[in-house]
C-alpha cells in the first residue's frame, strides 16, 4: 500500500477500467471497527466521480443529461436503498436540527402508512430467473402507481441532496423531463451507467453479513432500520471492510469494461 495514510491508517488503492480510461481512486482505512453504514461516504464519493466520468463519455457523443434542479420528476419512482445506506440514512436523519428531523420523520412515517394501505403487490419469484430484474421491475410499475412523492423532496427538491441515496445519483436521464412525468423509471432515455454503486453496496453488505441481497424501500428505511438495530451496529476491521468494496467495485466495472469492448467488437 502506498504511503500517505495518517497513523494507524493505510491506503486502499481502488483503479476502475471505464470508458476505456482507467479512474484511479484512493480511501484511508484502520483496524478500528467499520460498520456497514461507515462505507456510505466513501460509496457516494466514488458514485460521483463514475456518475461524473459517465456524463463525459455521453457528452464526447454529443449528449447531456436534461436533469436540473427544480425537477424532481423522478422523486416519485421507487428508490431501492441498500443496507448499508439504509442504515446511513437512519443516522443522516437522527442528526438532522430538530425542525427538519421532525419533519422528515413525519413524511416517512406518512409514506409507509400509504404503502401498507395500498398493500405491496404479491409478486411470485422465478427461481430459474437469471436475475431479480423480473420482480424489480414490476415492484416499480407498483409503486408508480402510488404516485407519491419521496419524503424528502420538498418544494420539487431534494431537501437532502448531499446525503441522497446512490440510485439518485445514478439516475440521470437525456430526454425532456416530460418523459419522466408518468412515475415510471423505465421511461425517457435513461444514461447507462458503466455498472451500479447500490448494487455493489447491497453485495458488500451480503458478502459481510453472509446473507442473501436485500434492498429496502427508502420510504420504509426508517422503520426498517428500528427493525434491524442489531445489525445496524455490526462492525468489521475497517482496512478488511474497505478493501473488500474495493474488490467488488473492481469486479463490476471489470465485467462492465469487457462488455463494452465486447459490444464495441460486434459493432
Ligand atoms: S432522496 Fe432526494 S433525489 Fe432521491 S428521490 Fe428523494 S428527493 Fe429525490
Amino acid at each position: 500500500m502506498p504511503g500517505g495514510a495518517p497513523d494507524g491508517h493505510s491506503t486502499v488503492s481502488i483503479e476502475l477500467g471505464l470508458f476505456g480510461r482507467p479512474l484511479r481512486l484512493t480511501a484511508t482505512a484502520s483496524d478500528q471497527p467499520m460498520r456497514l453504514a461507515d462505507v456510505v461516504p466513501l460509496a457516494r464519493s466514488i458514485c460521483d466521480q463514475v456518475v461524473h466520468r459517465t456524463i463525459e463519455h455521453i457528452q464526447a457523443g454529443g449528449e447531456a443529461p436534461s436533469c436540473h434542479r427544480g425537477c424532481g420528476a423522478c422523486c416519485r419512482y421507487i428508490v431501492p436503498l441498500s443496507v448499508p445506506e439504509a442504515f446511513r440514512l437512519h443516522e443522516d436523519i437522527s442528526a438532522m436540527p430538530a425542525e427538519q428531523r421532525a419533519r422528515a420523520e413525519e413524511l416517512f412515517a406518512k409514506a409507509v402508512t400509504r404503502i401498507v394501505q395500498a398493500g405491496p403487490p404479491d409478486i411470485p419469484t422465478d427461481e430459474t430467473a437469471q436475475d431479480d430484474s423480473g420482480p424489480a421491475n414490476a415492484m416499480a410499475q407498483w409503486y408508480a402507481t402510488l404516485d407519491m412523492p419521496c419524503p424528502l423532496l420538498i418544494d420539487q427538491c431534494c431537501d437532502s441532496y448531499s446525503i441522497r441515496p446512490t440510485a439518485c445519483r445514478e439516475h440521470l436521464v437525456t430526454s425532456k423531463p416530460a418523459f419522466c412525468a408518468g412515475n415510471d423509471p423505465a421511461t425517457g432515455n435513461l444514461v447507462a451507467m458503466p455498472f451500479s454503486v447500490t448494487q455493489a453496496l447491497a453485495m458488500l453488505a451480503a458478502n459481510m453479513e453472509g446473507s442473501h441481497f436485500e434492498a429496502v424501500l427508502m420510504p420504509t428505511a426508517l422503520q426498517w432500520c428500528s427493525d434491524n438495530a442489531v445489525r445496524a451496529q455490526l462492525a468489521w476491521p475497517g482496512r478488511k471492510l474497505v478493501q473488500r468494496f474495493a474488490n467488488i467495485l473492481q469486479q463490476l466495472a471489470d465485467r462492465a469494461e469487457r462488455q463494452r469492448q465486447a459490444a464495441d467488437n460486434a459493432a
